[in-house]
């Protein structure tokens, strides 16, 4: 294989940026030309970046595979500067065991495009009663364990679950919703859903699970992390309960960082989200959250569904944003061109905090290491359509409209796998 010369780009490295040309040779990353033949990448006006690892993807496989299955979910990661995924186990049956877990492992590497690395459920078939087979789908290769999708609402049973998974060293994610408040609520509670005549979800019904996880965490002495934190309220607890030396840490998704519920008066059904679009304050503090560096990691949730189940009215439509191959672009644009966050600030959100949170090695731009890295445009302009996009899920806010900041190359182990 020809080593891979890039020149003329910015590449970040340790945290800054430099003019420097990077080489790929045999699948590692050096700043010294190799000997041998160089294929040559002219960067000019682009930056090197270190690749991006989701730590909150619906694969929607297996049983689902219509919304999304491994070849397109792994095409929108590279698509959009991913080289790891991590799976939420809530498909069709649920990866509750280690059956399953070895499924998503071995038949996603079958694409040679990106890691996914799975979650398997808390609880057997995320019912919330019976404990799932935990030490085995670690053993199988589980990252973490979560019933995302739902909330455990049985205090004991979560209590449970996690004593169970911290003694098999699994990471514990968890959906803050208390569904009965949640109810058969469609968009956030307040002027937006009173003035459209739809139930509402109001912010205590995450803000209350929230309060439960942080009081279970601390006197359990276990870690816990919150999944795609949507409100002030709740961001604001975890941020005191971690100044009184508890464990939890949460993540915000790029949806809740560029949207508000006033989006959802359009109707447009690609609004519609679980946790839902808040008001502009809850937007704006965690993007504060953000610049103050106090955001452990951003998700995406992508969470892809098929073009007649977003044809559905408002209330009937399922939750959820396709996010994989636009979440970077969105979160440049939301956070560096609109807010003036530098994109170094922020990129170690989707890259080395969540690899470390699950206790993975982060990939960063060093002589000698794996080169897993993407070329990214801040200046290109493309359009979000139906072709451009390459998850089987349609349904993002972006459809037709035009984005700032495009990805021309991923790169995954020194192996170009984005473009195709
Ligand atoms: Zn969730």
């Amino acid at each position: 294989m020809n080593n891979v010369e890039i020149k003329n780009a910015k590449v970040l490295i340790g945290g800054k940026f430099e003019k420097t040309a990077v080489y790929i040779s045999d699948g590692r990353i050096t700043f010294s030309k190799p000997k041998g033949k160089s294929d040559i990448i002219d960067a000019t006006g682009a930056l090197v970046l270190p690749s991006l690892f989701d730590i909150h993807t619906h694969l929607r496989c297996p049983g689902q595979e219509y919304k999304e299955d491994l070849d397109s979910v792994t095409k929108a990661a590279v698509h959009g500067g991913y080289t790891d995924i991590s799976s939420m186990p809530n498909t069709s049956p649920p990866a509750d065991n280690e059956a399953l877990i070895n499924y998503i492992k071995l038949e996603g590497a079958v694409f040679k495009r990106c890691r996914i690395h799975p979650f398997g459920t808390l609880t057997l078939g995320s019912k919330g009663e019976r404990l799932s087979r935990m030490g085995l789908m670690k053993k199988a290769g589980a990252v973490g364990v979560t019933d995302d999708g739902k909330c455990i609402s049985n205090g004991t049973i979560m209590m449970r679950a996690m004593e169970y998974a911290d003694t098999h060293g699994l990471f514990i994610m968890d959906h803050a919703e208390d569904h009965d408040i949640s109810a058969n609520g469609v968009l956030n509670e307040g002027v937006v859903s009173e003035k459209l005549g739809l139930p509402g979800i109001p912010e205590i019904a995450e803000t209350i699970v929230i309060k439960r996880d942080i009081e279970i965490s601390r006197y359990l002495n276990i870690p816990m992390h919150i999944t795609h934190v949507s409100t002030k309220r709740g961001a604001e607890l975890i941020l005191a309960a971690k100044k009184d030396g508890i464990k939890i840490t949460f993540d915000v998704t790029p949806h809740h960082l560029a949207f508000t519920d006033e989006d959802c008066l359009s109707f447009d059904t690609n609004f519609k989200v679980n946790p839902p679009l808040r008001l502009d304050s809850d937007r704006t503090f965690l993007i504060d959250l953000i610049k103050k560096e106090l955001i452990d990691a951003i998700g995406t949730d992508h969470a892809p569904h098929a073009d007649f189940e977003k044809e559905y009215p408002f209330d009937r439509a399922p939750f959820g944003i396709s996010s994989l191959d636009t979440a970077f672009c969105l979160l440049y644009a939301t956070l560096t061109v609109e807010n003036k966050i530098p994109l170094e600030k922020w990129i170690g959100l989707i890259s080395s905090a969540p690899r470390k949170l699950l206790g993975l090695r982060p990939s960063e731009l060093e002589e000698g290491q794996r080169a897993n890295f993407f070329i990214f445009h801040p200046k290109n302009e493309w359009k979000v359509d139906r072709k451009t996009i390459y998850s089987k899920g349609k349904n993002t806010p972006l459809q037709g409209k035009k984005i700032k900041g495009e990805v021309l190359y991923t790169f995954n182990n020194g192996k170009m796998v984005y473009p195709f």
